[in-house]
């Protein structure tokens, strides 16, 4: 299925609504009483207030920025500045900074065993995100099996084995301690003797210090590579939308030292700043590719720019009116 039709998916835009709802609530319902829903112009002291509402949005601060020069601009060559062309403006800026990704998840995969490394601190939701993930794959007519890589916490491999029995997959394990390169490589022979064409593989998210987090995930992306070409297919940087702009800061070192090839948003349901998304994406440069939206196994959704920003603001299929 092509991204673009995911607006037209049963269900897709009130979920996706749902979770917005707070920030929706908060930034839409500032906008329309700062700049009001009349024709009628804009001063600057409105300019002013929307600025505050961004800003509170979690949208960043360049973002911000450059939405509130544009409506300046606009002021200044236009005696009249209506409260929809602002609203335009601000859709367009939007989308301009969360690129629409040109497939869908499951039409990035190749023939053969694909290696998904899920990378991300802990307690940002990875385990749950994996369960969601194997679910999604599986619906998309996937074979999916699970690799417990994150070796240094006992309890992230039994949570792994409580998301297998959920989704009805398996997962490959080794004890606590054990070195996580190795059980991918166990994982990798299973997944190929199963027939298995989705590997998802979860890896530790703090260990003694940073430095060996950073040198064991870089040992599991070696290992991956030697044993599948063109492994890891995709490495996913989880963040938590919850964290505001702490978690960019993390997802930094990720970037720098693992290379991602695309973000997961966790729990935006839990979050009256969702804006953060839009910060992360024009910070980070990398593609999201999903929102969590729950914690339950199919509260994940494949992230469809347009649909993030109408429900973001309120405008369009999510609250049933239109903007040209
Ligand atoms: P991990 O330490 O990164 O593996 O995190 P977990 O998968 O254990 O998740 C941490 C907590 O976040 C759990 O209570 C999950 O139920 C919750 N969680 C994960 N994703 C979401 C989400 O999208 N929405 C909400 N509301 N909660 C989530």
């Amino acid at each position: 299925m092509s991204i673009f039709n995911y607006r037209e998916k049963p269900g897709y835009f009130r979920r996706l609504g749902e979770a917005l709802k707070d920030t929706r609530e908060d930034l839409s319902r500032k906008i329309n009483q700062i700049i009001g829903t009349e024709e009628s112009p804009i001063t600057e002291d409105q300019i002013d207030e929307l600025e505050s509402s961004l800003i509170a949005a979690d949208m960043g601060v360049q973002t911000t920025m450059e939405i509130i020069d544009q409506i300046r601009e606009l002021t200044r060559s236009e005696t009249v500045v209506t409260s929809h062309q602002v609203r335009r403006l601000i859709r367009s800026e939007l989308l301009e900074i969360l690129q629409a990704p040109e497939q869908a998840p499951e039409e990035d995969l190749v023939d053969g065993l694909n290696v998904i490394l899920i990378v991300g601190v802990n307690g940002v939701g990875k385990t749950t995100t994996i369960g969601k993930l194997t679910r999604y794959y599986q619906d998309a007519g996937n074979r999916v099996i699970l690799c417990a890589g994150d070796t240094f916490r006992a309890a992230a491999i039994e949570q792994l084995d409580i998301w297998a029995r959920r989704t009805g997959s398996e997962v490959i394990k080794q004890k606590a301690g054990a070195d996580p390169a190795a059980v991918l490589f166990d994982a990798i022979a299973a997944g190929r003797s199963r027939q298995a064409n989705v590997l998802l593989v979860d890896t530790a998210g703090r260990l003694h210090n940073k430095d060996n987090l950073m040198k064991e995930l870089e040992k599991m992306k070696r290992v991956a590579g030697r044993e599948v070409p063109g492994a890891p297919h995709q490495v996913f940087l989880i963040l938590d939308a919850t964290t505001g702009q702490n978690g960019l800061i993390q997802a930094r070192e990720f970037l720098r030292v693992i290379g991602t090839t695309g973000l997961i948003v966790t729990k935006l349901d839990g979050t009256a700043r969702g804006g953060i998304v839009v910060a992360i994406a024009k910070e980070l440069k990398v593609p999201i590719r999903f929102v969590g939206v729950g914690e339950k196994v199919e509260d994940l959704l494949p992230f469809d720019p347009e649909s993030f920003v109408d429900g973001l603001l309120g405008t369009r299929a999510v609250a049933g009116r239109s903007v040209s």
